[in-house]
Parts: C-alpha cells; structure tokens; sequence
C-alpha cells in the first residue's frame, strides 16, 4: 500500500486566512527511512525504467520462450540465445505435457501461486496466434496424499469455489475418461495436455518481427558495462540489452551472478506406450501419482519417473517398469500394452521449496553484507532496501509444473520490468523472488 503523509500549512500571501492540505507520497526508501514501512526491505526492488525496450533472453524452452512472448507483445525486441539449432531440446522437449494447477491447502503458497499459474495458462493457450492443444479436461484420480489434502479442505478450496476442480465419482470419472476406472477424483475441465516444442514455437513465432533467436549460440558470462555484455565461450559478445533474463534451467548457476541460486537437477524419464483398441478410448488426462495422455499417433504419454540428483541421459528399463507400476492401480490390466515401450529422459531444474524463482537476481554478497545481523534476530526495519542486479532477471526452477508455471512467470517479469501492475498478488511475487533462499540462511546463520 502507498503511504501518503498529510501537513496542514498556512498559504503564503493570504495572511493566515487559509491553510491548505499538502500530500507528500513517501518512496519505499524515505519509508525505510521512518521506520513506517511493513515490508521486508529485501524485497523491495525498485523499479528502473529502462533507456530502451531491448532484451536478451537466454534459453529456448519454455521459460525462455514465454518471456520473449511476454516482451515482444510489449513492442520490445528481443534477442533469444539457445545452444541448440531448434528450441525445446531439453526439459522443454517432451512431445505432450500435462496442464494442471498443484492443489495445496488452501493457505498454502505453493498452491495459492500454481492456481493463478493454472487459470492465466489456460486463458493463454487458448489466446496464443496458431496454437492448438488438448483442453480435454484432466481427473486427478484419488491418491493418498490427494486425499488427505484435497478432501480435508473440500468444503472451502478456492480450487472448488473457482469452478477449476470439481469432485467426481469413480463412475463419474470413468464416463468422463471413457474407460473403466477404479477410482474417483477430482476434474479439472480446462486442463488438458499440450506439446511443449509446439507451444515454444508458437510464442516465438507470434512475433517474428520482435525476436530474434541465435541458435547454435552459448551463454558463458555476462558482464555490465552501461548494459548487459552477453559473452560465448571465447569471450565475444553475442548480444547485449539493458535487461537479461536468464531462463536456461540447470545451467544458470553457471552464470557468476546466479552460481548461488539452489536449483537441484532431477531426471525425470517418460514412457510411450503403444496404444490398445480399448487405451484408445481414453478421453481425459489421468493424473495420480504419474500422468496418462489419450493416444496421439497410437501412443500414449505416461509418466514420469522423478529421480534428484540423478544424471544418467540414456532411457533405462527400470524407469518404463517404475511408470507402468503407478499406473496399474487405477486401470484395468488388459488396457495396456507393455511391448515395444519407448521413451525419453531430460532434467528438471528444482527449486527446494517447489516455488519457481522469478524476479530480479539479488547481488548475493551484498546482502550477505546488509542482513549479516539477522541471524541475531534483529528487526528487519534497521536493514536497507534489496540490493538487486540492475536489469538482471530470472525464470527458473519450474520444476515439474512449467506448462502452468512459466507464461505467468513471464507476465510477472514483463510487468517488473516495464513497471506495470502485476498480474499476481504482491505476496505471491514475493513469494517468488530469487532472494528468499539467501535470506533463509542469513536468518538461520548457514549464509
Ligand atoms: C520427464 C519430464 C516430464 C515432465 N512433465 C511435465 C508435465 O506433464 N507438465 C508440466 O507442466 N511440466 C512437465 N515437466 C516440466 C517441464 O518440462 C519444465 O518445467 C519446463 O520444460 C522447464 O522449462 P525451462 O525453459 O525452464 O527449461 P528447459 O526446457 O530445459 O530450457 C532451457 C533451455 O536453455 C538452453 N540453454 C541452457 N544453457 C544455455 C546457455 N548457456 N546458452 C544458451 N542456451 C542455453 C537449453 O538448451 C534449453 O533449451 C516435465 C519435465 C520432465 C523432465
């Protein structure tokens, strides 16, 4: 909230006869100042405009993408830089993806922010120029942890009141799912399935006379002289703007400004089952503690194994047997076809609190500096404002959910930059920013 401070002063000339009332609108720095201001100085990140409506986004899948998107459609022009000759090589690179909120309790952040996420993904697939997907609905069938979350708090979920959810039957599922099914669940009728790569083309290409993509192109470093120098392997620059978004998942601690940011890597491996006649009647999206997709080109999705830390890149028996094993419970056998499975691995990049990190880049040293005191439990009114990277942004740590995740992301970040409202709460952006994890450990003394 804006504070505005009220004097009552005489008018000069008029002799005392009059008094006028004079506003003074305080700026989050005077307020800090005071003592007056409620916010944690951290997070105040002020707004810089910058000279011109340039970019440089590094990184061609999803989140880099949805950026570009996201500026372009601003006016701005924007240099996209990808290692690969195409986008969507990498996590990005599935052939169908799940869209789908992650229902939390209801005071949950996580859940609060994947539930905006959800219902600014749907309205933008169904928006974006020459893009179709598959909104047929997604059941989220009854798992145990589902029910425990979801069915406690039924009655008063946003999730429900929103018309996003709405509880079904096993009998009603499974009229909806147009297969047999054991379990009832939840539906979500705007969820469905999307392909990745396509979706990544289409913003791209929605407009081809503001972004302009370098493929074959590799980001090592980023130096500030009056603006961003992004530099290759052999120190030459590849582009330069005022502003950088670095949206290239895993690799961005490569980056010195970002070598602190905790992403965690977690391979993820998806199954291609080849499709029965009866498979093929599958209408909706099955999620329970895996996901199923309808046959596309006789072939359905199902997966996907979630291993941290692991870095094998080669497809592994185990993991198809790990994605058939989840599904069984909720399927009849005969539906399935294990024969001739196949299959493709790629990273997530994890965030440890599953919330993506968005927002400007904080200057790490710096606010080792500033909040050094905080581990004594000091009140953070002391404390100076943020100390951010001027121009420097992130979209990263998507982790399982970047279908729904990454076009508010990039909304967030096209609205810091330009300085227009946010298209999410404040408390939620907060609850984004890049900042939080060095601010957790200042406070419990591991920074
Ligand atoms: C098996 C699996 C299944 C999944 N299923 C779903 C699902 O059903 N629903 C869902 O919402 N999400 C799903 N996800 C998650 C989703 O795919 C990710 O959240 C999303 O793709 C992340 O996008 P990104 O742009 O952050 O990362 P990426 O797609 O990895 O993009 C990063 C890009 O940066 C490029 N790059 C990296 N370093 C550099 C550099 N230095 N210079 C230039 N370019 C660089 C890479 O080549 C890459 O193109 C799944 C993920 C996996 C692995």
């Amino acid at each position: 909230m804006q504070r505005v401070g009220f004097t009552v002063e005489k008018q000069p000339g008029f002799a005392g006869k009059r008094e006028m009332l004079k506003g003074t609108l305080l700026t989050a720095k005077e307020k800090i100042r005071e003592g007056t201001l409620q916010v944690e100085p951290w997070l105040i990140t002020p707004h810089r405009a910058p000279a011109e409506q340039r970019a440089v986004i590094i990184g061609g899948g999803l989140a880099g993408t949805a950026a570009a998107y996201s500026l372009a459609r601003r006016g701005w022009q924007v240099t996209l830089i990808e290692r690969h000759d195409t986008l969507a090589q990498e996590a990005s690179g599935n052939p169908s993806g799940i869209l789908m909120p992650l229902i939390a309790a209801p005071d949950d952040v996580v859940g609060q922010f994947f539930l905006e996420a959800y219902r600014y993904a749907v309205q933008h697939m169904n928006q974006l120029p020459d893009f179709t997907w598959q909104q047929c609905g997604t059941l989220q069938l009854m798992t145990k942890d589902a029910n425990r979350v979801r069915y406690k708090n039924a009655p008063d979920h946003p999730a429900l009141s929103a018309g996003v959810m709405q509880p079904v039957s096993a009998s009603d599922a499974s009229a909806l799912a147009g297969i047999k099914l054991s379990q009832g669940g939840w539906f979500f009728p705007q969820g469905g399935y999307v392909s990745p790569p396509a979706l990544c083309k289409a913003q791209i290409a929605a407009f081809p006379d503001c972004i302009k993509v370098l493929y074959h192109a590799e980001a090592i470093s980023l130096t500030y002289i009056n603006e961003w120098n992004v530099l290759d392997k052999k120190g030459e620059k590849l582009a330069e703007a005022p502003v950088v978004i670095i949206a290239n998942a895993l690799d961005a601690t490569h980056f010195q400004q970002c070598s602190e940011l905790p992403l965690r890597r977690v391979r993820g491996q998806v199954s291609y089952l080849p499709a029965t006649k009866a498979s093929q009647k599958l209408q909706t999206v099955l999620c329970y503690e895996g996901y199923m997709t309808p046959a596309v080109g006789g072939v359905h999705s199902v997966g996907a194994t979630f291993h941290p830390d692991e870095t094998h890149e080669e497809l592994r028996a185990s993991d198809h047997e790990e994605n058939i094993a989840m599904l069984k419970p909720y399927i009849s056998e005969g539906l399935l076809n294990h024969s001739d499975v196949e299959g493709r691995v790629a990273f997530r990049a994890a965030s440890p609190d599953r919330r993506p990190l968005v927002g400007e880049v904080p200057d790490i040293i710096q606010f080792q500096k500033d909040y050094a005191d905080l581990v004594h439990g000091k009140q953070y009114k002391t404390y100076p404002a943020g100390n951010y990277f001027p121009g420097l942004y992130v979209s990263l740590g998507h982790g399982s959910r970047g279908i729904t995740s990454t076009p508010i992301a990039a909304e967030l970040l096209a609205c810091k930059i330009t300085g227009e409202a946010l298209p999410l709460e404040q408390s939620l952006a907060d609850a984004l920013n890049p900042a939080r994890f060095v601010i957790r450990s200042l406070k419990s003394g591991q920074a």
